[in-house]
């Protein structure tokens, strides 16, 4: 189990993605306001999605959560909520 403090340490983004809005992004996970302990896929049901504002206490849990599993050479690049990967 990768908790958040793990990715902290490591540099590793969080990827928060939401059904609701079709938005996902790479977060550092330092920015979230959720227990360091807390593992990666269960930090999306303690916030609400930054774009839309919806939560996982909605039907259908529409809100995601994993670790960054991109390659380390296209980690490299951090993108700020809420912009969606691949528009451009
Ligand atoms: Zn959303």
């Amino acid at each position: 189990m990768v908790a958040l403090q793990d990715l902290i340490r490591s540099g590793q983004l969080l990827e928060l993605g939401c059904y609701a809005c079709k938005r996902h992004a790479y977060i550092d996970a330092s920015c979230f306001d959720v227990p360091s302990q807390t593992p990666s896929f269960k930090v999306c049901d303690a916030i609400a999605c930054p774009a839309c504002g919806v939560r996982n206490a909605e039907p259908g849990f529409p809100l995601w959560s994993r670790p960054d599993a991109r390659p380390p050479t296209l980690a490299l690049g951090r993108f700020a909520y809420p912009s969606t990967a691949g528009s451009q």
